[in-house]
C-alpha cells in the first residue's frame, strides 16, 4: 500500500464528469467529458487509487467473478506505474476495456471501505489503466510462440466467444469465431448502445485478437440457411464451444401484443446502433416525435430510454412492475452482497419518468396513429401476493404511446438450429446445460457465457470465456496452464 493514511485524507469518491445532458443528447458520443486517462485527472486518479487499503482479505477480490488483482492495481496506479498495472489487471481479465465502461462493479459494493465510507472508485481506476495502456502503446499482440495443429470453432462473439477465442489463440490453437451478424462483438457491437461504450473500442480489441491469430467469420449462421451444420462442426474442428448467448427474449401476451409499434428492444437497439454508424436497415422502428412507452426496468429498458431521448421522442415513460427499490442496502443484502438499490443511469438522468410497481393490462389502438397501430397502454398498478402481481383495484389508466419497447430480459437459447443438430441439452430455464467443466453432453462440444448460464453480464461471460477455454485446452492436450476463474456448479472464483 503505497499511502496508508490515503483512506483517511481522502474521503470522497472523485468521479470524471459527464458532458451535461443537453449537449450529450444532442450526440451518441459516450456520456464522459472527460477520461480518467487524461492528464488533468491524474491527480485525481491517483489520489482515488491511493484511498485503497490493501486490505488483509481484499472482499473487491471475490466480488469480482475474474478474481481481479484489485489492490494490486491500485497501488501500481499511486504510484504512477501504468505499464505493471495494466499487466497486473491483464493477467485475470482479456478485456477491461468492456467492464472498466458497463460492469455494474460487484467489486464496489464487496470494496470493505464501502462498510463506513464510499467505496474505492475501482471501476473508473480499471478504465484509465486500460485506457492510458492502449493510449501509450502497452497493448500488443500476444503471439503463441508455436501452433498445436488443433482446430477450434467457437459459435458467437459475444464477450464470452471473444475471451474463450483469445485464450485458446494463445494457447496455440487454431481458433475461428463464427457470428450471425454481419460484425463481430454480439451485444456489445449491436446491443449496447454506443453513449455507453463506442465501437472503437471494441474495434481495436479485435484488431490485436486478429493479429494474434484469431480467425472471424462474421454473416456465419451456424446450423441455419447457407451456414455449417452441427456435423460440419463436428467434422471439421477437434472442438467446438457454443457462446451463442441467451437470445430469445421474454414476450407480454396481453391483449393488443400484436398492434404496430410493438416491438422488442433487440429489434429496435441493433437498428439504432446501425443507423449511427450509417449501415443500411430495413424499416427502421424510431422514437421521433412519439410518445415511448418502456417495459421493463432494467439495463435493457434504460439503453432504450437513452436512445429514445436521441432520436427526439416526445415523452418516454418506464414502466416496472416491482416496486421501487430503497436508496439504502435492504436489510436482507448486507455488504458485501451486491444490493438491489434505486440507481440512476447516464440514460436517467437525461429524462422520461420512471413508473414502478406497474402491469400493463393491455394495450389498445383508437386508430389515430393509423390502422392496427398502437396508441396507448391500460395499466395497473400492483401488490405482489404469494409472490404473484395482482392489480390494485381502481388504480387502472390510459398512458399514451405511440411505440412500446419490451425490456423484460430473455429466456434462453434457441433449440432449433444448432443446438438441435448437435444434440446438446438445454435445461427447463433454457440454458445449454454443461458439466463442471463448461463441457455439454456432446463430447468435445463446450458452452460459454449467457447460452449456459442464462441472462447475465459481460464480467461473467469473461469469466466463462477464460474458464472455459481452460476446459476445452485440457481436453485437447490432457493439460492446460490457462487459468480458470469460475467452474458453473458452484460459481466460485477460484483464483
Ligand atoms: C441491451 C443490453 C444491454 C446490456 N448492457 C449491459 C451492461 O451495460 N453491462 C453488462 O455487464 N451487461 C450488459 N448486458 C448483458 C451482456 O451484454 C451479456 O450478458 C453478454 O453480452 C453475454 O455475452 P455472450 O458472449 O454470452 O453472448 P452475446 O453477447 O449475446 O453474444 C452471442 C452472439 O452469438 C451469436 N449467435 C447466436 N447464434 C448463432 C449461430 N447459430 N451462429 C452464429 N452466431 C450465433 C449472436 O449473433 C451474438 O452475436 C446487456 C444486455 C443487453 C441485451
Ligand atoms: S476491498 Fe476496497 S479497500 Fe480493500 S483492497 Fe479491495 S479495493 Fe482496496
Amino acid at each position: 500500500m503505497a499511502d496508508p493514511k490515503g483512506f483517511l485524507t481522502t474521503r470522497d469518491r472523485e468521479l470524471p464528469e459527464r458532458r451535461p445532458v443537453p449537449v450529450r443528447i444532442r450526440d451518441y458520443r459516450e456520456v464522459y467529458a472527460q477520461r480518467g486517462a487524461d492528464e488533468a485527472f491524474v491527480p485525481t486518479l491517483i489520489r482515488q487509487a491511493g484511498r485503497c487499503m490493501d486490505c488483509g482479505i481484499p472482499f473487491c477480490h471475490n466480488g469480482c467473478p475474474l478474481g481481479n488483482l484489485i489492490p494490486e492495481w491500485n497501488d501500481l496506479v499511486r504510484r504512477g506505474d501504468f505499464r505493471r498495472a495494466s499487466e497486473r489487471l491483464h493477467a485475470t481479465n482479456n478485456f477491461p476495456d468492456f467492464t472498466g465502461r458497463l460492469c455494474p462493479a460487484p467489486c464496489e459494493t464487496a470494496c470493505v471501505l464501502g462498510i463506513n465510507q464510499p467505496p474505492v472508485t475501482i471501476k473508473n481506476v480499471e478504465q484509465s489503466i486500460i485506457d492510458t495502456a492502449f493510449d501509450e502503446g502497452f497493448v500488443t499482440p500476444q503471439i503463441p510462440q508455436q501452433l498445436t495443429g488443433r482446430r477450434v470453432a467457437v459459435i458467437g462473439s459475444g464477450p464470452a466467444g471473444l475471451a474463450t477465442a483469445q485464450q485458446l489463440t494463445r494457447a496455440g490453437h487454431t481458433t475461428a469465431v463464427l457470428e450471425r451478424a454481419d460484425a463481430v462483438g454480439g451485444l456489445l457491437r449491436y446491443g449496447i448502445p454506443e453513449f455507453k461504450m463506442e465501437k472503437a473500442h471494441l474495434d481495436r480489441r479485435l484488431d490485436q485478437m486478429a493479429a494474434e491469430g484469431t480467425i472471424f467469420r462474421p454473416g456465419s449462421d451456424v446450423g441455419g440457411e447457407g451456414g455449417l451444420t452441427g456435423e460440419d462442426l463436428l467434422e471439421r474442428y477437434d472442438a467446438v464451444v457454443l457462446a451463442i448467448g441467451s437470445t430469445i427474449p421474454r414476450d407480454l401476451p396481453v391483449l393488443g401484443r400484436e398492434l404496430g409499434g410493438v416491438h422488442q428492444a433487440m429489434e429496435y437497439l441493433p437498428q439504432a446502433t446501425r443507423v449511427v454508424h450509417g449501415l443500411p436497415v430495413e424499416d427502421q422502428i424510431t422514437a421521433e416525435g412519439k410518445d415511448v412507452v418502456i417495459i421493463g426496468g432494467g439495463d435493457t429498458g434504460a439503453d432504450c430510454l437513452g436512445t429514445a431521448t436521441r432520436q427526439g421522442a416526445r415523452s418516454i415513460t418506464q414502466l416496472e412492475i416491482m416496486p421501487r427499490p430503497g436508496e439504502e442496502r435492504p436489510a436482507g443484502q448486507p455488504w458485501p452482497t451486491y444490493p438491489m438499490t434505486f440507481r440512476i443511469s447516464s440514460a436517467h438522468e437525461e429524462g422520461g419518468e420512471r413508473v414502478y410497481a406497474t402491469a400493463t393490462a393491455e394495450m389498445v389502438s383508437d386508430g389515430s396513429a393509423g390502422e392496427g397501430r398502437v396508441t396507448h397502454l391500460v395499466v395497473n398498478e400492483v401488490v405482489f401476493k404469494g409472490g404473484r402481481p395482482v392489480p390494485v383495484e381502481g388504480t387502472e389508466r390510459r398512458i399514451p404511446a405511440q411505440l412500446v419497447l419490451l425490456a423484460m430480459g430473455f429466456v434462453g437459447v434457441p433449440t432449433d438450429g444448432v443446438v438441435d443438430q448437435l444434440g446438446v441439452s438445454v435445461d427447463a430455464r433454457g440454458r445449454i446445460e454443461r458439466d463442471d467443466d463448461f463441457a455439454t453432453n456432446v463430447p468435445g462440444v463446450f458452452v460459454a457465457g449467457d447460452a449456459g448460464r442464462g441472462q447475465s453480464l459481460i464480467v461473467w461471460a469473461i469469466a466463462e470465456g477464460r474458464s472455459a477455454a481452460a476446459s476445452v485446452d485440457r481436453f485437447l492436450r490432457g493439460g492446460t496452464e490457462l487459468p480458470a476463474p469460475i467452474r458453473p456448479t458452484t460459481m466460485q472464483v477460484t483464483v
